[in-house]
């Protein structure tokens, strides 16, 4: 084929009533003049419209199948919804709701109020209040007891969270003033105490929820500082991070956290509590009360379909935690996760690999999952990225490894399918 025999865009388009057509048409030309200068054959450009045309409808955030053995993985979307939350977003997204109408009273109600009950009942908590990340929790936390005047942090969980996020910058945005006490490694009681003055609002706590400091080092219990800030009257503070509702590992639990006297604390729904997106306080209704009345909140709250996947997860953690995805890959038996790995490995011609799995997004970082992975050609890594839907795995010492902590048996299904079509 030569240049003067390639159609012109709007001929190319002609035969298609897609909007995109002659975008895509565009395209598809420009790419056959490169072939044809090149030396190349440019190929049947009707089925190459209708490839680009199908290329430009799909969807640009998609499912994916998750084969890295990272649990709570932050670039592929965290948590997995259960189904009973997924059944709670489609029923209240389908129509109108009682977001903020409340049916006893026949007039206007609170968004919070959906969830309160729930997380008192499952913290111990007085109060609490729904925001839409827990970054946004920490801020508006400290923009209401603290604008203007101090937050005592440890210079010890002044902490990168991950994406350039930072405590000390988050502190600031929120209009507190940070001052950091004790050092990197050392933090006394005694630090906190000889801090404490007339400027100071609030004591704040870091969960070093992605590292951990280990050697020479001493960072006062919860419970100590809980009795510096009642000794002055302030409001302690405790950011979790991951926030575990029920136990696993050597994760704080946010009632832990609050018997051991915070007053109020921070964590993320999507993290080890398996649900939305979402930033949620619990603690003192008067320090709630504040949260809720000040101008930020308007801004952070969280949406109506994020407040019914969290109702809906939450329901789980109190009735049956088991059906939560994060827990169940969290607590899966290794010889179940190996039962897999080797029913896969049969099916595409794999090898069973150990491997470790963790639970990510920051959260119980020192713990190793006993996993088992099937390992196949390197090549295929990328080409499982390209298949419908994509297949993220691990490429390690020359193989691609398909690690089946973080699969479920349906997604294993899919990735035979997947490895057929991205040997073929
Ligand atoms: C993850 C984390 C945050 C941020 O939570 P998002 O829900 O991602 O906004 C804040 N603090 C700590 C300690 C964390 O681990």
């Amino acid at each position: 084929m030569r240049l003067r025999d390639l159609p012109s865009v709007d001929e190319l388009a002609r035969g298609s009533d897609d909007p995109r057509a002659v975008e895509a048409a565009r395209f598809v030309l420009g790419r056959a003049r490169e072939q044809i200068q090149a030396g190349e054959n440019p190929g049947d450009l009707g089925a190459r419209l209708d490839a680009a045309l199908g290329a430009a409808r799909a969807p640009h955030l998609r499912r994916v199948i998750n084969a890295t053995g990272v649990i709570v993985h932050t670039n592929l979307g965290r948590a997995p919804l259960a189904p009973a939350a997924i059944e709670r977003i489609r029923e209240v997204a389908e129509g109108y709701s009682n977001l903020e109408y409340d049916l006893a009273a026949g007039g206007r109600g609170s968004r919070q109020e959906h969830v309160t009950k729930i997380l008192r009942r499952l913290t111990g908590a007085e109060a609490a209040l729904v925001v839409n990340n827990n970054a946004a929790a920490v801020m508006l936390a400290l923009a209401a007891l603290a604008e203007r005047r101090e937050v005592l942090v440890s210079r010890g969980e002044l902490i990168e969270i991950g994406d350039g996020f930072r405590i000390p910058d988050v502190l600031e945005r929120s209009g507190a003033r940070l001052r950091e006490v004790g050092t990197t490694n050392r933090t006394r009681v005694a630090d906190y105490e000889s801090a404490v003055g007339p400027e100071t609002a609030v004591l704040l706590r870091v969960h070093q929820s992605n590292f951990r400091v280990v050697g020479f080092t001493e960072q006062p219990r919860l419970e100590e500082l809980a009795l510096v800030a009642q000794s002055h009257k302030l409001p302690l503070v405790d950011d979790l991070g991951s926030g575990a509702l029920v136990d696993v590992g050597d994760e704080p639990t946010a009632r832990a956290s609050l018997t051991a006297g915070a007053d109020l604390v921070c964590f993320s729904g999507d993290k080890l509590l398996g649900g939305p997106q979402a930033g949620i306080v619990v603690g003192r209704a008067d320090l709630i009360d504040k949260l809720r009345g000040h101008p930020l909140q308007r801004a952070l709250r969280a949406d109506k379909l994020t407040l019914a996947a969290l109702e809906g997860t939450l329901q789980l953690a109190v009735e049956a935690p088991g059906e939560i995805p994060v827990l169940r890959m969290l607590r899966e038996p290794s010889e179940a996760v190996r039962t897999r790995a080797t029913r896969l490995a049969e099916r595409v011609g794999g090898q069973v690999e150990e491997t470790v799995a963790r639970a990510g997004g920051g959260s119980l970082p020192l713990t190793e999952l006993p996993s088992f992975a099937c390992a196949v050609e390197e090549k295929l890594a990328a080409r499982l990225r390209d298949v419908d839907p994509p297949v993220i795995a691990v490429v390690r010492d020359g193989r691609t490894l398909l690690d089946c902590r973080t699969l479920s048996d349906a997604e294993a299904d899919e990735i035979v399918a997947a490895i057929a079509a991205a040997r073929s």
